[in-house]
């Protein structure tokens, strides 16, 4: 397995987020696998990635900190020399009524969804303007293109994610670096069956017309392939993986 450079992947100790560190780690990158709670689950992940012939670390850090966002990248960057591949997937959800959420609600969700991704992108940016190249890959969803009832501020920090992805694009494609999102549609992981019904995951698999939900390796097969060479003229995409849902 050949040596690609260094790949961060924020939460990445369960779900999409694993599932997309594995697969990078399988293409060649040693992968910085970001964790806020789960580090059972996150050093799980790195051993299985080294147990198949790949490398990487474990690495805490709550996105919502700048603070400790930067703190992460100059550990990335002392470690590795280098960061060729961003992946912004941590996040959370939340099911409520619009009048039902509160202050508090709405911080944390814009803290981790939104500001977590400029958390990340501001501190690893200066590094990828210096080598000339990177790839940043933003995990935003299907809400935030289209809105879900009872999901408005995922939605709108979601949609948050597009028009970052989108304006970032210009403006450092100069530098070779590419931004890119992925919108992915209902994929089975914690996020889905912590917040709904087993009736209502299973009519959301019944409205996506693959007729099925998605894996979280769907999705890392999308950000597999923006983090390639194959990929080097795309920017600024939203790459909706969602079994034709939207
Ligand atoms: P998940 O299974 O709930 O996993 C969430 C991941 O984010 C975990 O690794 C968690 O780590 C991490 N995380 C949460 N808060 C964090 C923080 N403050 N700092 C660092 N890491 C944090 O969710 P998922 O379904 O894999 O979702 C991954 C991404 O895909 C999210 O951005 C989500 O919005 C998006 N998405 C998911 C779906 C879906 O249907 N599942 C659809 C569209 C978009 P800890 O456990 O260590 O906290």
């Amino acid at each position: 397995m050949s040596n690609k450079g260094c790949a961060v992947v924020t939460g990445a100790s369960r779900g999409i987020g694993a599932a997309i560190a594995k697969a990078l780690a399988n293409d060649g990158y040693t992968v910085l696998i970001n964790f806020s709670a789960s580090e059972k689950k996150a050093i799980q992940v790195l051993d299985d990635i080294i147990a198949n012939g790949g490398d990487g670390c474990a690495y805490k850090c709550d996105v919502s900190s700048y603070k400790e966002v930067s703190d992460m990248i100059a550990y990335a960057k002392n470690t590795c020399g280098r960061i060729d591949v961003l992946v912004n997937n941590a996040g959370i959800s939340q099911q409520k009524l619009f009048t039902d959420i509160t202050e508090e609600d709405w911080n944390k969700m814009v803290g981790i969804n939104l500001s977590g991704v400029f958390n990340c992108c501001r501190s690893v940016l200066p590094h990828m303007i210096r080598q000339k190249s990177g790839r940043i890959i933003n995990i935003s969803s299907v809400w935030g293109v289209y809105g879900a009832s009872c999901e408005v501020h995922y939605s709108a920090v979601k949609a948050g994610v597009i028009g970052l992805t989108k304006a970032l694009a210009k403006e450092v494609a100069p530098s070779g670096i590419t931004v890119n999102a992925v919108a992915p549609g209902c994929i089975l992981t914690d996020m889905l069956t912590g917040e709904l019904d087993s009736d209502t995951i299973s009519s959301l698999a019944r409205e996506t017309p693959l007729g099925r939900l998605g894996t979280p390796e769907d999705v890392a097969g999308a950000v597999s392939f923006l983090a390639s060479e194959n990929a080097g003229f795309i920017t600024g995409q939203i790459l909706g993986v969602d079994g034709g849902f939207c």
